[in-house]
């Protein structure tokens, strides 16, 4: 094999779902799947974490929440929350997928769509609590409210959620959030809607600020074994992924691999060490195909360098390495093209 390889592992994907359940109990985990699973790939991950147990899956949008709703057949919920188009909402209400609804016109839209396929959609309601990016305004929280739970009365929607996003930028803006979000919550109830779920939260406020959790948390990157950059080592949490590249020529002081930026390998990760099997070496070049690393004693066609992973060669984390370049780590491992093959191991 001349080609890079993304090594998946089973084992440390169940361990850290298993870490972050026990971590937010009594909190249910929405495992979050976008970017086909952070890159670690949406079919394989969404059957494992079903057989561990995981009974709600974030899609983002509608065909990535249908791919998961063809491996988990009824056994888990999906919800899809960017807005959609018609078509597409009328394909996830047709699908059971639950939807996340930010606007009045969304609303209408998914209404509209309901209507048409004769099926009542599970909507969540999310209100603006201050990232102003999708969300229903406080000021307009009322009105919304009043739309829905009309369109539930006529058996159109099912209002079954409420939710928001933080900007996780300070304590205290997260703080002043969750209030937004409390009272809006209140407001949903008091209304009559029979909220199944309320959730506000992804990994770093689910996993560090207990008192934000909702009664889902919704995460992704601590899932995959992906700390936040510049945040601390999490306890139990190990990263799933692991890039190997095998060398291609040997020369004097120097390996060349077989991956380069053609791959999705920044040509700015130059200067990070990675794993070889001499022990850790500097990574001096990334070309388009090839990379160039210092070389080790016996150094030999065919053998495998661990850019990043779980850290057994000694490699570093894709966090790690991303906080090197002012990434995140989820980038360093979705910005990976297709020629990197994904080989699921135990
Ligand atoms: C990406 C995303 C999440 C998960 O974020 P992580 O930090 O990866 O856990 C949760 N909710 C929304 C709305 C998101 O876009």
């Amino acid at each position: 094999m001349t080609g890079p390889v993304l090594h998946i592992s089973r084992s440390a994907f169940r361990a850290d779902l298993a870490a972050v359940r026990q971590r937010i109990e009594p909190s249910e985990l929405m495992l979050v799947m976008k970017d086909d699973a952070y890159g670690h790939g949406l079919e394989w991950a969404a059957g494992e974490a079903c057989d561990a147990g995981v009974r709600w899956f974030g899609s983002y949008d509608v065909p990535a929440g249908l791919r998961v709703r063809a491996v988990v057949g009824p056994r888990g919920r999906v919800f899809a929350w960017t807005t959609s188009t018609a078509v597409e909402a009328e394909a996830a209400v047709a699908g059971g997928i639950d939807l996340g609804v930010g606007t009045e016109a969304y609303l209408r839209l998914v209404i509209a769509a309901a209507r048409r396929a004769g099926l009542p959609a599970r909507i969540h309601l999310k209100i603006d609590t201050g990232l102003h990016r999708n969300g229903i305004r406080p000021e307009d929280w009322t009105a919304a409210v009043a739309l829905a739970r009309e369109a539930e009365r006529a058996g159109f929607i099912e209002l079954v959620g409420v939710w928001s996003h933080l900007a996780e930028a300070s304590d205290a803006e997260d703080d002043e959030a969750q209030r937004v979000f409390l009272r809006a919550v209140a407001e949903a109830r008091a209304s009559g809607a029979a909220l199944e779920h309320v959730h506000l939260t992804a990994s770093a406020a689910s996993w560090w600020r207990p008192e934000l959790r909702g009664s889902l948390s919704r995460v992704g990157a601590f899932c995959y074994g992906i700390r936040s950059a510049d945040g601390p080592e999490l306890d139990g949490i190990r990263p799933v992924a692991s890039l190997s590249a095998p060398v291609v020529e040997v020369g004097d002081g120097w390996a060349a691999l077989g991956i380069g930026a053609f791959d999705g390998l920044a040509s700015t990760l130059a200067g990070a060490h990675v794993g070889t099997p001499g022990g850790v070496r500097m990574l001096r070049r990334v070309d388009a195909t090839r990379a160039v690393v210092d070389s080790w004693p016996g150094a030999t066609v065919g053998q495998d360098v661990w850019i990043f992973g779980a850290g057994d060669h000694g490699e570093h984390s894709a966090t790690a390495l991303a906080e090197r370049i002012g990434t995140v780590g989820e980038e360093t491992i979705t910005r990976l093209t297709a020629t990197v093959r994904r080989v699921i191991e135990d």
